[in-house]
């Protein structure tokens, strides 16, 4: 998932170690949850080894990006500010300017060598090397690691979040991706699929809910086949120890605290299973909302597009998520014109969007992206005009979706988590409900953290607007 108004922020944290170096680091994030959840691992490596975080990148003596490769536009984004940094650099020869995220592999003897725009290039599975490399760059050499683990999980580094509203966290459950769909960069970038000891995960979920936080979000481009200690076969690794599928690292981590509630995200409408929704129907504190990413409502576009089940399939798991969830909320990820996509088949998309109704959706054209199956076998044939046309015909429609599920909601109440203050006003307060839908509603003493039932009087396609009736 991708939140627009997050692209190029950036991840400030307390000082973490004792021994400081005097210095500062800057480090910026794009892409999805998952590059900002990295940045946080960065932030707290570069913490430990004696570096300030700043938000000032003239200020800084390393400036890190972050990037994602996902979409071609994703990335012209951060070629235009790796020139903005260049220019300081000039004025402040000593600054190093690194990339980190998934245009690394991709980029990094163009980025490093012929368009020399940055020093330093680290993979995602090199952060923990970082300081080193910024020494190496201090020493007069270019510094590289983009080797990609199968291994690392950056398991025991607790990453650091002061930047956030002090409420609610990501915490990552695995890292890469074997799925292979035939449009994606990701398995190329971020290496093969390996879970996180849940272990790991229950003590970063309590000590963030010791530390205030209410909510937490665990991360993964396929949760659902999370899996410790037993692999794809079912083979287990060591018979001492228990084995975790997700079901289970779901149940764990609700049974950290029951005034902590639990997200998700990404489920794959492929793996997903009815143990995973009785889980969520079983505990009060994991909220009703899956996000499961559809991306063609056409069966021959998703074989195609090597997703690994069919229209009828997805809609299969839709009644599953509604027979034990009615309330459930449901978003998904829609691409508009890929490889030899027809009118008919986009017609397809449209009408399983009428059949689902979903309540959130983002919305893409497709972009061919180096290296992928779709590169290599299909032709890009949808012209841009017409793939603008589509995705158009797929926002509006979405919209109108949005709008008649929030007209549902109002007279309702919900019980909502109060995250801070709205946006628009300080006198309002934001937080979202079971359903992830964004509330804004007037403050009371009610404090941020705290859990109030908010009766929703009117809304926007996008918000609730409502009023506290009480606490929760
Ligand atoms: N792992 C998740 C899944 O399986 O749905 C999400 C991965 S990706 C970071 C997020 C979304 O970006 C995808 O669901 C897809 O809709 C979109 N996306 C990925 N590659 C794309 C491409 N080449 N062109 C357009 N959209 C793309
Ligand atoms: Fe990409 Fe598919 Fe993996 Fe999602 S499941 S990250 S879309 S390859």
């Amino acid at each position: 998932m991708l939140d627009e108004q997050r692209q190029g922020e950036a991840t400030v944290i307390a000082p973490t170690s004792i021994l400081m170096n005097g210095k500062k680091v800057y480090v910026e994030s794009y892409g999805c949850q998952m590059n900002f959840s990295d940045s946080e691992i960065v932030a707290s490596i570069m913490g430990e080894a004696g570096y300030e975080t700043t938000a000032t990148p003239e200020e800084a003596d390393v400036v890190l990006i972050n990037t994602c490769s996902i979409r071609d536009n994703a990335e012209q984004r951060v070629r235009n500010r790796l020139t903005q940094f260049q220019k300081e650099k000039k004025a402040n020869p000593d600054k190093v300017i690194g990339i980190l995220g998934c245009m690394a592999e991709r980029l990094k003897s163009q980025l490093l060598e012929e368009e020399k725009l940055v020093d330093l290039v680290a993979g995602p599975d090199a952060y923990r090397e970082l300081p080193e490399l910024v020494q190496e760059v201090e020493s007069g050499q270019k510094a590289v690691n983009v080797l990609l683990s199968r291994e690392e999980t950056y398991a025991e580094i607790k990453p650091v979040r002061l930047d956030s509203n002090g409420i609610s966290a990501f915490i990552s459950i695995m890292r890469g991706c074997d799925n292979m769909c035939s449009f994606c960069v990701v398995p190329f970038t971020r290496g093969r699929e390996r879970s996180r000891d849940p272990k790991s995960i229950v003590e970063e979920a309590t000590d963030l809910y010791n530390r205030g936080y209410r909510e937490v979000t665990l991360l993964g481009q396929n949760v659902d086949s999370y899996r410790w200690n037993i692999s794809k076969k079912g083979e287990v690794s060591d018979t001492n120890e228990e084995t975790v599928n997700f079901a289970q690292l779901l149940e764990k981590v609700a049974l950290v605290h029951p005034d902590l509630r639990i997200r998700f995200s990404t489920s794959h409408p492929k793996d997903m299973t009815d143990e995973v929704l009785h889980t969520m129907a079983k505990y009060e504190n994991i909220c009703e909302y899956i996000h499961l990413p559809v991306q063609s409502g056409n069966s021959d576009v998703l074989k195609r597009m090597n997703r690994g089940y069919t229209r009828e399939w997805y809609f299969d798991r839709i009644d599953a998520i509604r027979r034990i969830m009615p309330d459930c909320g449901i978003s998904t990820d829609i691409i508009a014109g890929f490889c030899g996509e027809s009118e008919a088949e986009h017609q397809d998309t449209l009408s399983l969007m009428q059949a689902v109704r979903y309540d959130f959706a983002y919305m893409f054209y497709y972009s061919k992206r180096p290296k992928t199956l779709a590169e290599r076998k299909y032709e890009d044939d949808v012209p841009l005009e017409e793939k603008k046309r589509r995705l158009n015909e797929i926002i509006q429609l979405q919209m109108e979706h949005s709008l008649e599920s929030n007209k549902r909601s109002v007279g309702k109440t919900f019980k909502v988590l109060i995250e801070g203050p709205s946006k628009r006003s300080n006198e309002q307060y934001c937080g979202r409900n079971t359903q992830n839908v964004m509330c804004v509603f007037p403050k009371t003493e009610h404090g941020v953290g705290s859990y109030v039932n908010v009766k929703v009087t009117d809304c926007t396609s996008a918000t609730l607007i409502g009023e506290i009736v009480g606490e929760a």
